[in-house]
């Protein structure tokens, strides 16, 4: 299975860094497949999902979690600020925190709550006007002030450009973690989780490789 054959990918990588094995978090990425392939991936044993869409996400896994326990949820698009209670009382983690509006409505909410998911900041790391994240300049400052509202941040997040080496950005990226003492890294994708886990990923997205190609229709 495909899932089996990803982990032994991410186990050799481990051992080649000289890292301790089981260290790197794989988060399947099942946005936009069917269910059935879904399913399949519980089955064989599977409990962490990405999803890139509230909307989305509040449709198929509530069900599968009333079926299969111990289910972990990670958000990983951008996210609406009217959609943040929702996106809050369904996933464990968010990876897309990117503007202080956003970061104000969830310490609101955090507190209305009485509890807040783990928090990715995604980083711009590529400074592309059409993607989301904080620009790299920005970032110091944007952690300050999640910090300062009690925010719990526990790493950053970047999608490299699709036409650039990946490995600058996740480097990039360590760096930038390193510097704000944070220790958690969500990077690396289907093409490119290896060299992620190379420069220090603690999570790695991969959807496509485990459950095929999505099909847009
Ligand atoms: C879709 C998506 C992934 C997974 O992409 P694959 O290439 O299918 O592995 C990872 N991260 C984010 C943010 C995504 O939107």
């Amino acid at each position: 299975m495909p899932l089996q054959d990803i982990k032994e990918r991410i186990d050799a990588e481990e051992r080649r860094m000289g890292k301790p094995a089981g260290q790197t978090k794989l988060i399947a990425v099942s946005k936009v497949q069917p269910n059935e392939r879904v399913e399949a991936v519980l089955v064989e044993g599977h409990r962490v999902f990405g999803e890139n869409k509230v909307q989305e996400a509040a449709g198929k896994w509530p069900d599968f979690k009333g079926r299969f326990g111990g289910v972990e949820l990670h958000l990983l698009g951008p996210l609406q600020t009217n959609k943040t209670k929702q996106a809050m009382l369904l996933f464990d983690v968010i990876h897309s925190v990117d503007r202080p509006k956003l970061a104000n409505k969830l310490a609101t909410l955090s507190t209305e709550l009485g509890h807040c998911p783990d928090l990715f900041v995604q980083v711009n790391t590529g400074k592309e006007p059409q993607k989301a994240g904080v620009m790299p300049e920005e970032l110091d400052a944007f952690v300050a002030q999640c910090r300062g509202l009690g925010l719990p941040v526990i790493g950053l997040m970047c999608i490299p450009p699709a036409d650039e080496e990946p490995s600058l950005h996740f480097a990039l990226l360590a760096k930038l973690a390193k510097r704000n003492k944070l220790d958690g890294l969500s990077m690396g994708m289907s093409g490119d989780f290896e060299r992620a886990i190379a420069q220090g990923a603690t999570h790695v997205r991969v959807g496509s490789a485990i459950f095929g190609d999505r099909d847009y229709g």
